[in-house]
């Protein structure tokens, strides 16, 4: 299918929402497919966390949903994620989470405010990140990003180079790294997605005997508003669905991850 024409029937399945039981309509039918898809898997439905993705919504939206229950929301991009932090400080049980790739210097941002960081994919980033939580006295549950698609323009490290990354790790005292995330390839098409997540998986296993003590690799972070149940039946920890809880997004995907086609 055409990226245009997909986009166009995201849009139709995923209203917008604009009231706190939009909200908690979205939130129920999002956590009975996790359930459903654990049912299927034979999996606890306790074992897959639901991370919000709140990006390009703004603040007041941001309240509704949690208003609606959410305490954690998940942002793309370290300045839109930051502006919100500090607008929304009253909200003491809020955290954030930064999904997407960052560069060293916003590195500064993310120390100051989130609780997580799932794109860890470069030395460089961990040792700017590291600098800065060491400055602020915070430490950052982290992820390594990895690109299971093969695409060019994903960010994250080929699977081929994340053993000896996840070596230099222990290094980085205020970055606890708590496993990998990763994006499937962009497409409705269950039989190219699958693979993806399988990959990400059958790594994290493979890994897991030879990591560092103090590496942890128990999350796997895969599985967005379309394709989060293919992910759960691979073995998804934490989720991450943005459109299927707030409505479809205006801003094409190609922004937070370049296609390198038009
Ligand atoms: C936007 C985004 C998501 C959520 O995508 P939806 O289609 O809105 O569910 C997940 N992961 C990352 C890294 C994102 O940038």
């Amino acid at each position: 299918m055409q990226q245009s024409s997909l986009r166009h029937e995201l849009h139709n399945r995923w209203p917008q929402a604009e009231t706190v039981s939009d909200f908690e309509h979205n939130l129920k039918a999002v956590h009975a497919r996790i359930a459903a898809a654990c049912e299927r898997a034979g999996r606890d439905p306790a074992g897959v966390r639901l991370l919000p993705i709140s990006k390009t919504k703004p603040e007041p939206t941001l309240r509704m949903a949690y208003a609606a229950g959410c305490r954690y929301f998940g942002e793309n991009k370290p300045q839109e994620a930051y502006r919100k932090w500090e607008a929304m400080q009253d909200l003491s049980d809020l955290r954030w989470s930064v999904v997407g790739h960052l560069q060293t210097n916003k590195a500064k941002l993310v120390a100051r405010f989130a609780t997580e960081f799932q794109a860890l994919d470069s030395l460089r980033v961990a040792e700017a990140l590291e600098r800065r939580l060491q400055m602020e006295g915070r430490s950052l549950d982290v992820l390594v990003q990895v690109n299971t698609s093969g695409e060019e323009s994903k960010f994250g490290l080929p699977p081929d180079n994340v053993a000896a990354f996840l070596r230099e790790l222990p290094a980085f005292s205020a970055l606890r790294v708590r496993g990998l995330m990763t994006l499937a390839v962009f497409s409705s098409d269950a039989q190219q997605v699958r693979p993806c997540f399988v990959r990400l998986r059958e790594l994290r296993d493979r890994l897991r005997q030879e990591a560092p003590a103090d590496v942890s690799l128990e999350e796997l972070s895969m599985g967005m508003s379309g394709d989060f149940e293919i992910a759960i039946e691979e073995g998804a920890t934490i989720v991450r669905v943005g459109q299927a809880i707030f409505g479809a997004r205006a801003t094409p995907d190609s922004h937070y991850w370049p296609s390198g086609e038009k």
